[in-house]
């Protein structure tokens, strides 16, 4: 299918971008790297009136590292983070950004985009949630920073006002004293996760983020859980996701996810301290 017509603007300054948006108002959208918007544009799914194209503004691109922690620009490609050499205090950052789709999508896909587009199994929302980031937000006439926690509210569905572009992701430096693991279950290399979870490890204490297993991401923490057996840990990570009741798709079941998410949460640990063998993906064959 093909998209219904819209006009397309390439503009020349953030601010122009952010004027053609306020102007627009729900009529308006942003294109970064046209992953996800373009087939769903395709399907008619979204029927934008204007369409402003964010890959001119390169200054929206771009890895910088300073005393207070990492700035990634919201048009950095996944692929850009795969081999940033200033990313390598937060080797998790890298790891991420390889399990996200094929090469061709990590190599137009952005940060910025699949944050804007919150689906609930991608990495990235998950990732940087539990790193406590943070995103840089403008609009015509003023900026704010708000959580990603906070940004991703649903399933596709964010705390940004139409006429709001995502500019930056900033990730605290505290992030890097901790240790991090990560792994997902996909039915094929590449696919969106089934289910997956982010470690968080400092000391005995861990910090898990799933992806793919509510609307948003979800976070629990288990105190002390380094030192529990390996049958407390099953428990206690049980205990934890008590109450989440994910949903059933035309994939696997919600108990299914339930019940793998401990799984991805075992081996997302043990990618954090060390075992990297289990880190990573694994194939569903269900
Ligand atoms: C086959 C396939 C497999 C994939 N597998 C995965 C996967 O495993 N994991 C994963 O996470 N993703 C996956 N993706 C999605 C991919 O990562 C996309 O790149 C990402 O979800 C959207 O980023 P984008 O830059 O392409 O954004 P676009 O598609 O251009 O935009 C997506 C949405 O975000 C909005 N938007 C984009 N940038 C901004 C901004 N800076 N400020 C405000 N709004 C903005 C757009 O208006 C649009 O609504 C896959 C995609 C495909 C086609």
């Amino acid at each position: 299918m093909k998209p219904v017509r819209f006009e397309y603007v390439a503009p020349s300054s953030l601010a122009e971008a952010l004027a053609v948006l306020d102007q627009a108002g729900w009529g308006g959208k942003v294109l970064a790297g046209g992953q996800s918007l373009v087939p769903m544009m395709n399907f008619r799914l979204v029927r934008p009136e204007v369409l402003v194209d964010l890959n001119p503004l390169a200054d929206l691109a771009g890895i910088e590292q300073d005393a207070e922690g990492w700035r990634i620009g919201a048009m950095t490609r996944h692929a850009a983070v795969e081999s940033a050499a200033a990313l390598a205090p937060l080797p998790v950052m890298a790891r991420t950004a390889r399990l996200i789709g094929h090469w061709a999508i990590r190599n137009r896909g952005t940060v910025g985009g699949s944050l804007a587009h919150a689906d609930p199994a991608a990495e990235w929302g998950a990732v940087l949630t539990a790193l406590g980031a943070t995103v840089e937000v403008a609009r015509r006439g003023g900026t704010r920073t708000l959580a990603v926690a906070d940004l991703i509210v649903g399933p596709l569905t964010t705390a940004l006002e139409p006429n709001e572009i995502i500019t930056a992701v900033r990730i605290p430096r505290a992030a890097a004293a901790d240790r991090w693991g990560i792994y997902e279950v996909v039915q094929r290399p590449g696919d969106f996760a089934l289910v997956g979870a982010v470690a968080r490890v400092a000391g005995d204490d861990v910090t898990w983020t799933w992806f793919g297993l509510g609307g948003r991401p979800e976070t629990r923490s288990v105190p002390g859980f380094g030192r529990l057996g390996e049958a407390e840990r099953t428990a206690a990570l049980k205990d934890a996701l008590a109450g989440v009741n994910p949903q059933s798709d035309g994939h696997v079941s919600g108990a299914w996810r339930q019940r793998v998410a401990v799984t991805a949460a075992l081996r997302a640990y043990a990618d954090a301290t060390g075992d990297h063998a289990q880190g990573g993906y694994g194939v569903h064959h269900g």
